[in-house]
């Protein structure tokens, strides 16, 4: 049967080359990927293979060459960079590696950051970040500063910041990467559970077979495409 709702995130026909001196590296060719509402998806492929360059085309943070990012449907490659940054804003939230929190303020104000960015008021924001970061198991932890906390604690806190303004997708790039394995699982499962019951549709860069397992799809970047695992 097909499908009746628009896919939340739809990559169609993505070509990004970089240039290197004389050289063409040709990365992505025309890659195709359509992520359904709620689906999570691991991408599992060799460094270098364009991971990350399609997690930034997929996420507006990069313009592909030629192709199409359709969010909801919605064609982005037209529009201006204002209409894109909302989009992101308020549709996207990313995950990376390192937890990128600022680190002169506390947990709580890394995670109101985003919302009162958006133009939240003080108070609405503050009520959202705790609720937050306390669903991930850190309400002891609100006014610590980064440097106080453990490094699964930083990534929960940075997992609370990314879905701070309630996005649809949510992108991530290794974010338990840089974890021991102990810790890896815990912030693992917080994820699980947060995009579980956000129902949020998730695209995540992951070497662990095991976390690749835990999703709904798992694809890879072969010659430039995207391709099903599996
Ligand atoms: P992955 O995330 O899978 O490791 P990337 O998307 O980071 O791969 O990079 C894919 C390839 O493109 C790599 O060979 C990388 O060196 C190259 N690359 C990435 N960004 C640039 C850039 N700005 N200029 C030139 N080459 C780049």
């Amino acid at each position: 049967m097909a499908e009746r709702e628009d896919p939340v995130l739809f990559l169609h026909n993505v070509a990004r080359h970089y240039w290197q001196g004389d050289a063409t590296l040709d990365i992505l060719k025309g890659a195709e990927l359509a992520i359904w509402p709620g689906q999570s998806v691991a991408l599992v492929a060799p460094s270098g293979a364009g991971k990350s360059t399609l997690l930034h085309i997929a996420g507006l943070l990069e313009h592909p060459d030629s192709g199409e990012v359709y969010i909801h449907g919605m064609p982005t490659a037209a529009l201006g960079d204002d209409a894109r940054t909302r989009l992101r804003r308020t549709q996207i939230g990313f995950v990376y590696q390192a937890h990128h929190l600022l680190p002169e303020f506390s947990a709580i104000e890394n995670v109101m950051m985003p919302q009162m960015i958006r133009g939240l008021p003080k108070q609405q924001a503050a009520r959202r970040a705790a609720e937050l970061l306390d669903y991930l198991g850190l309400r002891e932890r609100l006014s610590h500063r980064p440097a106080e906390l453990s490094g699964g604690e930083q990534q929960r806190v940075a997992i609370a910041r990314a879905v701070a303004n309630a996005p649809r997708i949510l992108l991530a790039d290794e974010p338990t990467g840089n974890l021991d394995p102990h810790t890896s699982d815990h912030v693992f499962d917080a994820l699980s559970q947060l995009v579980r019951s956000a129902k949020l549709t998730m695209l995540i860069v992951t070497h662990n077979m095991e976390i690749a397992a835990r999703m709904d799809r798992r694809v890879t970047i072969r010659d430039g495409m995207v391709a099903e695992l599996d």
